[in-house]
């Protein structure tokens, strides 16, 4: 390895020379050079790091220079980087086959941890967090025999049709209008309503109850930066929902399995019908899952009529990842991640607060992030008073002094078990800086 310390001291070049010469190749190719949007550093310009490897809590790009990653890859790895036991999983599994498109045993082990942990009685594996949230309304609209769907403005559940108006993630870091290519016919049958407003759904049921499906919100918003919901939100959205015939989804594909044990149902639980998992529970691989009640889920092919089906689903290397991940989540390791999110966090609070920026440093669990706006943020039209310049410039000073932050100022943060005192020092001496840098980027510099 050549010098992968220089940041703690010093700071990195503005240039990424490996990382451009991969990205050129990339965007000629590739649709702007990335195979999901947020990856292309659009919202904060410059050049996105190609990463070549990761060890605990440091991500290496190309050009051998090294990061903290509080990303870590958009949530699922709560131990870091190749943990030692995650990556003899894998190995192993590998070296039994890679797919026999028949059940195996892992299947049914992941699937039991699952239900061990959460409100479900019944789970389905699939492969995307896309995939879980469009086949739970698939099941709900086959289960009511109705159609419309609520969902929240800045909620993002994946890039299923019916959930991508007004959604948050990749939608609202590129600030893009509701898709094209999703027709006016799906769309029509999405509700859409602000966040935390529980009016918004009594009078959204008056009007159109006997049409309505399900709710589906995620269990805290982590989408449009993180918006925890209101004392009472969730359970209020599950009795509401049941008083019209209709179901409540909540999307725990970022909170699960991070946030507690059980995900924000062990420190929020709510009476929803149906639950979709994913990040975690794959451990780093392709993996998420969602289930409920037996009732609901036995209305899915093959005991029931509502088609749903996948090549890979179950994988054995994504079983073997997210069985060895979960296995090592226990209580102290929540512990950790909770205390870890509350250091890195205040550090942050702390340097903001120093450089006279204006911030709100806001917590669903151990998933946190910062708004950069003195307004109370409680749903997408708060989240989106934010000064991204400020934001720009503080996320280019972290990178340049080797914190990898989300490259936008909507998403949330992650830490990982892994975050030792070395990344924590590191991340506490480049926050002064980047903090400054934003102040100067605030006043128009
Ligand atoms: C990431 C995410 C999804 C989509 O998962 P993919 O695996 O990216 O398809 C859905 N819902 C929530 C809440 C998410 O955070």
């Amino acid at each position: 390895m050549t010098d992968t310390s220089s940041a703690g001291s010093g700071r990195y070049p503005a240039d990424a020379p490996a990382s451009e010469a991969l990205f050129d190749r990339a965007r000629a190719i590739v649709p702007g050079g990335v195979n999901s949007p947020v990856r292309a550093f659009r919202a904060v310009g410059g050049t996105p790091r190609f990463m070549v490897r990761g060890e605990g809590p440091w991500l290496y790009d190309a050009d051998d220079r090294r990061y903290v990653d509080l990303v870590c890859s958009w949530g699922p790895l709560i131990l870091g980087h190749a943990h030692p036991e995650v990556v003899a999983a894998v190995q192993a599994a590998a070296a039994r086959g890679t797919s026999f498109g028949t059940p195996t045993p892992g299947e049914v082990e992941l699937a039991a941890e699952i239900v061990d942990r959460t409100p479900v009685e019944q789970v389905r594996l699939v492969n995307s967090g896309t995939e879980a949230t469009m086949s739970a309304i698939r099941l709900a609209r086959g289960y009511t025999g109705r159609s419309k769907i609520i969902k929240f403005a800045g909620c993002y559940h994946g890039h299923v049709d019916a959930l991508l108006a007004a959604a948050g993630s990749g939608v609202a870091t590129l600030g893009l209008p509701d898709s094209p290519g999703v027709t006016g016919a799906a769309a029509s049958e999405t509700v859409v309503l602000p966040y935390n407003d529980l009016r918004a759904v009594e009078e959204a049921f008056a009007a159109e109850g006997p049409h309505i499906a399900a709710v589906i919100t995620e269990a805290a918003a982590g989408n449009m930066g993180v918006v925890a919901p209101r004392d009472g939100f969730n359970q209020e959205l599950a009795r509401i929902a049941h008083a019209h015939g209709a179901l409540l989804i909540v999307d725990e594909v970022m909170t699960g399995f991070r946030v507690s044990r059980s995900g924000w149902h062990g420190l929020d639980p709510s009476d929803a019908d149906l639950w979709t998992y994913g990040k975690v529970m794959g451990g780093g691989l392709p993996a998420a899952a969602f289930g409920g009640r037996a009732e609901i889920m036995a209305r899915l092919a093959p005991a029931g009529p509502v088609y749903q089906a996948g090549t890979l689903s179950g994988n054995p290397l994504a079983c073997a990842a997210g069985l060895a991940t979960l296995r090592l989540a226990d209580d102290a390791l929540y512990r950790r991640l909770d205390e870890t999110a509350a250091v890195v966090g205040k550090l942050a609070a702390d340097a903001l607060a120093a450089a006279g920026v204006p911030h709100r440093l806001s917590y669903a669990g151990s998933m946190f992030s910062i708004f950069f706006t003195d307004a109370d943020v409680v749903d997408y039209d708060s989240a989106r008073t934010q000064q991204v310049p400020a934001f720009k410039a503080f996320f280019h000073a972290m990178l340049a002094a080797g914190v990898y932050l989300p490259p936008s100022a909507f998403e949330s943060w992650f830490v990982s078990a892994a975050l030792d005192d070395a990344a924590l020092e590191q991340i506490a001496t480049a926050l002064p800086v980047a903090a400054r840098a934003a102040a100067a980027a605030g006043h128009g510099g």
